[in-house]
This record gives structure tokens, C-alpha cells and sequence, in this order.
């Protein structure tokens, strides 16, 4: 293929660049400033060198704008929150005594005043502050951090571009501020907004900026009439003033749909679109509406969200389309590449061969410039780059990581019998409660207990080489031993063994199953200084061997009661991980679902009567646009049903998600067909058990009745009035008493009271059924 040379020179760019440095300098530097070990000024000359060291390393990669502002101490969104004077009254005071200080109370609390609450970005795994705001609400613009970064960057000689989170997406992101009605739309504060933008984007202006970007990715969801009103005016409004630098009104994670065309005629100077994944759709939706005549259109061709090499020759051809359909065309990435690891150079341990199909934040700005340059001066510019790109693409196709004939065999001899338990719920119901003879109301907790400091010692010196493994392991069945004794002595019914081997959820299953890779420096952002090293789900997924049956078995062989095997479901293992790109993730799904169903057959083999599958984040990864929702549930159900249908009746199979919102799943929570589900009810005085009875929920719940996201001890009186509350909704003989999650951030102190009360009230409440 070849591309004809563009009419004007195209431009690369990102809209942002991980934050941390190289050796997460910036964590530590404010960690240290928390705890009075580093000075402010120390702190600001640190976070000044990373965002040099970043600028350089953009433009010497050769990208022709820099994005700028984007970075941040904590959230970009709380610094939004600060350049619109949006400081909620309580965190007011803190703010004006000291700036920096007031900045991470709003982010982090302080013995007296609540942080803002924190939320997921959209379907990603970072989290963001929420705004909050409320009728009272007074913006004023204060873009000092957005204006000063700007001039560093100017000084450095860079054609810099403030990138700023727009204001709809800011709106709809917010919530009401405590005290104010639940039922307040901050997007009604838009006419009160609109102006403090317009004042920055002239401080901008005067700055130097010629290009300002404005994010609008809450406009990739499904939005009302009014919604899509609104930012039709809001970009009137601002694409209207006179005095303001260009603007680019930018979108990800997904397409635009309705609000396509209304951003298209907005009398601003240019958009970003994905045309990554299920946004590539959006191609044909630009056609369709005469694409973007007299406008710049920043093109996201490299997925900023995934770890893996683009196919160059592939996105040069849809650039190729473009060319056509605006005034001109730049090359980015899809997102802001703070969703992705630094730098595959750092990694010393993966086969350098893989290493080559890997491509985190620098090596995908090397690929949006060389997309550029192929764009601008024809293919025969890059030659070597596709040649090299050719090459990986083949390697990683063809390679026995990606294809195992056996996976591939069992994977496509999968039938709808393997998805569904033999006997319906009622059935097994019946058998389970012979097999079990557990009391109503069984009182049970959610898989991990405490993770005391002499175990987090004990991995640490594992790791270093100061244990043996052997030295290790009997540390865990010390665990374990005191974790069963405890739990019979407090009267629990279903036992777990405490997950005491754990280190994560996800990346303890993913070290003993083939397939996944596991990175040195591979960190993200989650929130504020937490950053996560996510397993890179890079080839067909198979078992080795049994992975959690000899800790349950352990566990068993120590008491007569019940003991309860724990595993994370099917969707979660995608979820927290960095899944390959080159097949459906239902056919992922799939492979993780059979190596997981042997995990639980085996489990089943060895004694183990009730077996947990985890999936909190079934429903984090619903799709933005709810057209998509049916087909990722279908295969999300499917392989949770894949994981857990080879049992015999008589084996109890939970599951466990931890938020109480998941009206909008529920439906999907009853075709998961598992025996039981626990869910986070506490704070929401068990409404998850109303909603549950509301749809027809035919099987048992457990709703939790301990918060375990805080140190509080529910006295014994608080868990019945719940339990009284979770008996309205549902009969006894369905409800389960458990906390509403697993106990390992919790002390053992909080725990043992919290359990002894939560057991007594279950207690309690028998005897008056
Ligand atoms: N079994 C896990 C635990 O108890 C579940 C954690 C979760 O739901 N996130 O820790
Ligand atoms: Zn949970």
C-alpha cells in the first residue's frame, strides 16, 4: 500500500504523558512531603524536573506539539476543580492558609475534613475527585497552574498545547454537594461556568498558547437531548469569543455518535477523535456527515489504552481515508497515555522477542510520529519502520504463546451443556442444604482476612532471598491455622482459609497461569500516588497445575466446618490486566473460563464443598454506550458460567462483587446462575436486598452488614436492625450474614469484634424465626 504524501506537513501530539518518572519519583517526593521528610519547594523542583524530562523526551522523540497541564500532584481533575474555584465551603479554609496543602486535604481528608469522593475515569482504572457542586456554586477562574506550565514549556522552546478537561465533561462528572438535593444537575451551573473558561482561555491566549484542548470524553457516552444541548451552546459560547487561542475540542474511549455531528458544526478549530476499538466505527459516522471541512482533526490511531505495538500499515490506511475528510489531519494517540507504563526499555525480563509486540507510552509516541511522517511524506518514508513493524506483528502471530494448539482445541469444542450447571437452582438448592446443613442466616465473610505485617515480612523475604520457600509457606499455614481457630471459635459457618498467600487478587492467579507476562516496571496511575503493575494477558491462557487447592485443603484438614474456596472470576482476571488485542476478549474470556473451571473442579475433587468465584469488576467494564452492553454481558456470563459449571449439585457456588449500584446489571447477576452472591449493602442500609427481591432474584444473598472500608466496629444491635432490614426484602431462608467485602486492609482487632457481633446477631436472630 501506499499513501499519497498529505497537502500540508501532519502533526504528532498526545494529550498527556505518565506522570510518575521513570523510577516514580513523583510518588515518592509526595509521600515524602506527607510526611514532613520533603519541603514544598523540594517537592515543586522535582515535579518541575519530571515535567522537563517529559517535554524533552516527547520532542526529541519528534512530536511537533507537547501536550502541557496535564500533569498533576494528584487528579487532573481536582486541578480543575481548583481552576474554577470550585473549592467545596469545607476544605475552603485550607485552601487559602496554604494552597499545596489545601490541595491534598480536598484529595486525601484530614482528621476532620472528608476528601472528595473518588471515582472511577470513565471504564479505566484510574480514579478521579469528584466535583462537587451545588446551586450556591461561584465559579472563578484561577488557571495560575495551567498558565505556568504553559510558560515552562514555552521557555524550553516547545510548541506546547494546554490540555484541559472541557467544561460539559467537567459538569456531568460532578456531583451535589453534601447538604444539597440529590436531585441537583450541576449542569444547570453551565451559563455560571462558561465565562471562568473563557477567562482562562484568554490567560492562555496571553500566555502564548496557540492551541488550547478542551476534553469532552463524557461525550462518547449515551446523552440526552438536553446534555448534547448543552454542549452544543458551550461550544458556541466558547468558539464564539473573540478573544481565545484555537481550540480542540478533544474525545476518547469511544465515539461520539449523537454528538458527532453538533461538535462538527460548533464554530471551534479542530477535534480529536478515536478511531481505536469500538471507536473506529466512528470513520463511516465522519463520512456521513461531510467530515470536518475548514477544521484540524487530531486522529487517534494508537490505542492509548492497551500495551500493545500498532499495526502501522493499518492505521496508515485509515489516516489515508482521512486525509480526505478535514482541513487537515494530525497523528496521536487515542487517550492520554497516563493509562499505560512508561517504557518497555525498562524491562529486563520478558524474552526480548515479546518485548518487540509491546509498546508503552514512548514507544507509542515513536509510533504516532512515524505515523506522521508517513502520513506527510509517504510510505516509502518509514519503510523501515513498517518493514520492522511487519516483522512483530508476524512474530506475535505466529508464536506458541499466542497459539496453543491445545487451548485453541478446547477453547472451540466448547458447548452451551459446558456453560450451564446440570440441575436448575431449585434443584441444586435442595441438594446443597442436605449436603451442607447449615443454619439460616449462615454466617460467612468474603475470602481475606487481615494481611499482618509479620506476612507482608515474610513475602518481602521471599522475595529477597532472606526466607526460603519453605520458610515462607510455613508462615501461611501459620495463617491459616489461626484464621480457621478464630473463625470456629466466633461461631462462623462457612470458613475460608483467609488468603493469606495473596498479594493481589489478579496477579496471584496470573503467575501460575501461561500466558500472562508479568512486568518489572510496568506502573499506572491508579489514584493519587497509588500506582499498579497490571499482568499483561499477552498469549493463550492455560493451567500448569491446581493453583489454590492445596492452601483450601489445608485449610479443610483443620476443621469439621465447611471451608470455602476462593478464586477470581473470569471477567476480573480481563478487567485488571492488560489483555491482548488481536482476538475478541470473549475468546480471552473463554481460555481464562476453562483454565478457572478446572481450578474449580479440582478444588470440588479435593473436598472443597462451597467454592467463591470473585467478580467485582463485572461491572466496571460495561461498555460506555449501552448499545454494546448485551453482547459484553453475553460473553461476561458465559464465562463466569464456563468457570463454574462443571460441579455436581451438591457444590455451592458463590460469587462476590463489591458496590451497591449494580441496578443496571442485574439481570446479568441472575444469569451468572451462581448459588449464592454477596454484595456491598452496609452503607446503603441494604437496599442491593430490595433491588434483589424487586427483579425476582430467585437464589440466596448475602448482603453485606459490615463496612470494611472503614475502622468503625458495627456494635451487634447495628447488624441486626440490618439484617431485620435484609429479612423485608428477602426470606430467611435465602439471606446469608456476611461483611459487605474481604477483610485484608482491616486490622485484627476491628476484625474480631466486628465478626463476634456480626455471628451474634445472626445468632440472635434465629432464635425469633
Ligand atoms: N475474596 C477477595 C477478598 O476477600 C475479594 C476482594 C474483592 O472483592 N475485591 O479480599
Ligand atoms: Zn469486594
Amino acid at each position: 500500500m501506499t499513501t499519497k504524501p498529505a497537502s500540508a506537513a501532519a502533526r504528532a501530539t498526545v494529550y498527556g504523558y505518565p506522570r510518575q518518572g521513570r523510577n516514580r519519583e513523583l510518588k515518592k517526593a509526595i509521600e515524602g512531603y506527607w510526611k514532613g521528610r520533603v519541603t514544598a519547594d523540594a517537592l515543586r523542583a522535582t515535579a518541575a524536573g519530571l515535567r522537563r524530562a517529559n517535554w524533552r523526551d516527547l520532542a526529541e522523540a519528534g512530536l511537533h506539539e507537547v501536550p502541557v497541564g496535564d500533569f498533576s500532584y494528584y487528579d487532573h481533575v481536582l486541578d480543575t476543580t481548583v481552576m474554577v474555584g470550585a473549592i467545596p465551603e469545607r476544605h475552603r479554609a485550607a485552601v487559602e492558609a496554604d494552597a499545596l496543602d489545601g490541595y491534598f486535604a480536598m484529595a486525601r481528608g484530614t482528621q476532620d475534613v472528608a476528601p472528595l469522593e473518588m471515582t472511577k475515569w470513565f471504564d479505566t482504572n484510574y480514579h478521579y475527585l469528584v466535583p462537587e457542586l451545588g446551586p450556591d456554586t461561584r465559579f472563578t477562574a484561577d488557571p495560575g497552574k495551567q498558565v505556568a506550565e504553559l510558560r515552562e514549556a514555552l521557555a524550553l522552546g516547545l510548541t506546547p498545547r494546554p490540555v484541559l478537561v472541557g467544561p460539559v465533561t467537567y459538569l456531568l462528572l460532578a456531583k451535589p454537594a453534601p447538604g444539597v438535593a440529590a436531585d441537583f444537575d450541576p449542569l444547570t451551573l453551565l451559563d455560571r461556568l462558561l465565562p471562568v473558561y473563557a477567562e482562562v482561555l484568554a490567560d492562555l491566549r496571553a500566555a502564548g498558547a496557540p492551541w488550547v484542548q478542551l476534553d469532552e470524553p463524557a461525550l462518547v457516552q449515551d446523552r440526552t437531548p438536553a446534555e448534547l444541548g448543552a454542549a452544543e451552546r458551550a461550544y458556541r459560547h466558547l468558539g464564539t469569543l473573540t478573544d481565545r487561542p484555537k481550540l480542540l475540542v478533544a474525545s476518547y474511549f469511544d465515539r461520539l455518535g449523537d454528538a458527532l455531528p453538533l461538535l462538527a458544526k460548533a464554530p471551534v478549530d479542530g477535534l480529536a477523535l478515536d478511531f481505536t476499538g469500538a471507536a473506529a466505527a466512528q470513520l463511516d459516522a465522519l463520512a456521513a456527515v461531510g467530515g470536518l471541512p475548514g477544521k484540524r482533526l487530531v486522529a487517534g490511531v494508537v490505542n492509548g489504552r492497551n500495551v500493545w505495538v500498532n499495526d502501522l500499515a493499518k492505521s496508515l490506511a485509515t489516516l489515508g481515508t482521512l486525509l480526505g475528510l478535514a482541513d487537515r489531519v494530525d497523528v496521536a494517540a487515542s487517550c492520554s497515555l497516563l493509562h499505560v507504563p512508561l517504557d518497555t526499555g525498562a524491562e529486563r525480563d520478558i524474552d526480548p522477542q515479546v518485548l518487540r509486540w509491546l509498546a508503552f507510552a514512548r514507544q507509542k509516541t515513536a509510533e504516532v510520529v512515524t505515523l506522521a511522517k508517513g502520513l506527510t511524506h509517504g510510505t516509502g518514508a518509514i519503510s523501515a519502520e513498517l518493514a520492522a513493524n511487519r516483522a512483530d506483528l508476524a512474530s506475535r502471530a505466529d508464536s506458541a504463546l499466542t497459539r496453543d494448539p491445545a487451548v485453541r482445541a478446547r477453547t472451540a469444542a466448547v458447548t452451551d451443556a459446558d456453560t450451564r450447571r446440570s440441575q436448575p437452582y431449585s434443584e441444586r438448592a435442595a441438594a446443597q442444604r442436605a449436603h451442607l446443613g447449615l443454619p439460616l442466616l449462615p454466617t460467612t465473610t468474603i475470602g481475606s482476612f487481615p494481611q499482618t505485617t509479620a506476612l507482608r515480612t515474610a513475602r518481602a523475604d521471599l522475595r529477597t532471598g532472606r526466607t526460603d520457600t519453605a520458610g515462607y509457606e510455613d508462615r501461611v499455614r501459620a495463617e491459616i491455622q489461626e484464621v480457621i481457630s478464630f473463625q470456629e471459635q466466633t461461631g462462623l459457618d462457612v470458613l475460608v482459609h483467609g488468603e493469606p498467600e495473596r498479594n493481589d487478587m489478579v496477579q496471584y492467579f496470573a503467575e501460575q497461569l501461561t500466558g500472562y507476562l508479568a512486568t518489572q516496571h510496568g506502573w499506572v496511575q491508579s489514584y493519587g500516588t497509588r500506582y499498579v503493575r497490571p499482568p499483561v494477558l499477552a498469549g493463550d491462557i492455560s493451567r500448569p497445575g491446581p493453583m489454590t487447592v492445596r492452601w483450601t485443603a489445608y485449610a479443610q484438614s483443620l476443621t469439621s466446618r465447611p471451608v470455602k474456596g476462593m478464586l477470581t472470576g473470569p471477567v476480573t482476571m480481563l478487567a485488571w490486566s492488560f489483555v491482548r488485542d488481536d482476538q475478541p476478549p470473549a475468546d480471552t474470556a473463554r481460555q481464562v473460563a476453562l483454565a478457572l473451571r478446572d481450578e474449580v473442579v479440582d478444588l470440588e475433587a479435593a473436598g472443597t464443598p462451597v467454592i467463591q468465584v470473585d467478580e467485582p469488576a463485572l461491572r466496571e467494564t460495561l461498555p460506555l454506550r449501552t448499545a454494546d452492553h448485551p453482547a459484553y454481558l453475553a460473553w461476561a456470563t458465559e464465562a463466569f458460567r464456563l468457570t463454574t459449571g462443571g460441579v455436581r449439585n451438591r457444590t455451592q457456588i458463590h460469587t462476590h462483587m463489591c458496590y451497591a449500584e449494580f441496578g443496571d446489571i442485574v439481570q446479568a447477576i441472575d444469569d451468572l446462575d451462581a448459588d449464592v452472591i454477596s454484595l456491598e449493602a452496609a452503607r446503603s442500609h441494604m437496599q442491593v436486598a430490595r433491588e434483589l427481591a424487586a427483579h425476582g432474584y430467585p437464589r440466596e444473598a448475602g448482603p453485606g452488614v459490615y463496612d470494611i472500608h472503614s475502622p468503625r466496629v458495627p456494635g451487634p444491635e447495628e447488624a441486626m436492625a440490618l439484617l431485620r432490614k435484609g429479612l423485608e426484602a428477602l426470606p430467611a431462608d435465602r439471606l446469608w450474614v456476611n461483611p459487605d467485602c474481604g477483610l485484608k486492609t482491616r486490622t485484627w482487632p476491628e476484625t474480631r469484634t466486628s465478626l463476634e457481633n456480626l455471628v451474634h446477631a445472626a445468632h440472635t436472630l434465629r432464635t425469633e424465626l
